[in-house]
């Protein structure tokens, strides 16, 4: 069988989690750090804090932006379900901008009309599909006329860089930006996840915010009194100073997730020179396009997706995945619109009301992107389409 995605895990990543586990701490030690200033130096940025998993970082992101009751956090309705969760988690609502065609990325124009609309949106949060950046100078310029921040989730998009060259990560346009090391992203740690910024005092709340909202570096006590006798600190003392959660990652998640951010370039090179044959794989098969054709040099190439004319072909969705299935070929869709899900229809979401990302949703499929697949592989991948297809 051949997946749609899959990670990749080398003698050097077991031996890497295999020193933390006979020499180093399980939890709260130095690889947490060693891990955070590698992705920090990497996508130039001041600050990161590492967490439990994008779903945490998202979450985490959320309170420190202001996000809460009364507020608005506006995302793409193709997206991972936790981009909008983030929201309901923090106690704001989840709104949507609806999708360009063209990248599958929040569409700035629609996200001014959503502004319009909302004005008590608090963060803007959009998301680099399939790891290609979202227009960045755009969705800042119109947060900035509107009083809102913006979060971006980068759990896609590790590695990718902007038209100016900047790497996603380097929060130029915006307050804080989210990974996630769940392993079908790029690099693996198991589950975790990350938040960068530049904010200093983002940066602080973060720490508390991921340790139960516990006092961190130089935060000063809130009840000085107790925290000393005579004049003398008392050694024990810590201070909860606000309502956290346990979001820690452990140190053998970030060893793993350390010897994998070793091979990131080469894993990025890789995927992008498979998908660059994939695009012309499918350039004279009949009923395929790629999903993304923009950008492709500056991605970080999480997923591959192909719009499909179904109709035109004679084949139904269902129909073609169980079809590659028996050929041993994996596929997904990326993704059920957030605005489907039982739980925002409860809330009162139409996905009607967001026609490109229907039509999108509609017509995608996620075909086998991941590091270890062979042009062999690719090449069967591309004529068993052409087959059943054409
Ligand atoms: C994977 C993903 C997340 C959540 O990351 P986890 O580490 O799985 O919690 C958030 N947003 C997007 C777009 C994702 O793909």
């Amino acid at each position: 069988m051949i997946p749609y995605g899959k990670h990749y895990i080398d003698e050097d990543d077991i031996a890497a989690v295999v020193e933390v586990l006979r020499d180093g701490w399980l939890t709260q030690g130095p690889k947490i750090a060693e891990l955070e200033s590698a992705i920090a130096d990497y996508v130039g940025v001041k600050y990161a804090v590492a967490v439990s998993s994008g779903t945490a970082a998202l979450h985490l992101a959320a309170i420190t932006a202001g996000v809460g009751p009364g507020t608005s956090l506006v995302t793409s309705p193709i997206t991972f379900i936790a981009s909008a969760n983030a929201a309901l988690y923090a106690g704001g609502r989840p709104v949507f901008a609806d999708i360009d065609p063209d990248t599958i990325n929040m569409s700035p124009e629609n996200l001014q009309g959503v502004l319009q609309k909302n004005p008590d949106t608090r963060a803007i949060v959009p998301v680099h599909f399939a790891g290609l950046p979202c227009d960045m100078s755009e969705i800042k310029s119109i947060a900035d006329s509107s009083g809102a921040v913006v979060i971006e989730d980068a759990a896609h998009a590790l590695g990718a860089r902007y038209p100016d060259g900047q790497r996603v990560g380097c929060c130029s346009h915006s307050l804080m930006t989210i990974f996630s090391f769940h392993p079908v992203k790029v690099i693996a740690a198991g589950e975790g996840g990350m938040i960068t910024t530049n904010d200093k005092a983002i940066y602080q709340r973060l720490l508390r915010l991921r340790s139960h909202g516990i006092n961190k570096l130089d935060d000063p006590f809130q009840l000085p009194e107790q925290a000393e006798t005579n004049g003398v600190r008392n050694p024990w003392y810590y201070e909860m100073q606000e309502l956290g959660f346990n979001y820690r990652i452990t140190d053998i998640q970030c060893s793993l997730a350390l010897s994998q951010f070793n091979k990131l370039e080469k894993f990025i090179e890789r995927r992008r020179n498979l998908a660059m044959r994939y695009a012309k794989g499918f350039a004279d098969i009949k009923n395929i396009r790629p999903a993304q054709n923009r950008g492709q040099d500056n991605s970080g190439h999480h997923l591959y997706t192909i719009r499909i004319n179904f109709e035109a072909a004679g084949v139904s969705r269902s129909e073609l995945m169980n079809e590659l299935k028996t050929r041993k070929i994996g596929s997904q869709v990326h993704y059920i619109p957030v605005t489907t899900q039982p739980h925002y229809q409860r809330l009162g979401f139409r996905t009607e009301d967001f026609p490109n990302a229907q039509k999108y949703y509609e017509e995608a499929l996620s075909i086998p992107l991941f590091y270890e697949l062979t042009e062999k592989q690719q090449d069967y991948v591309i004529s068993q389409l052409g087959e059943l297809l054409a």
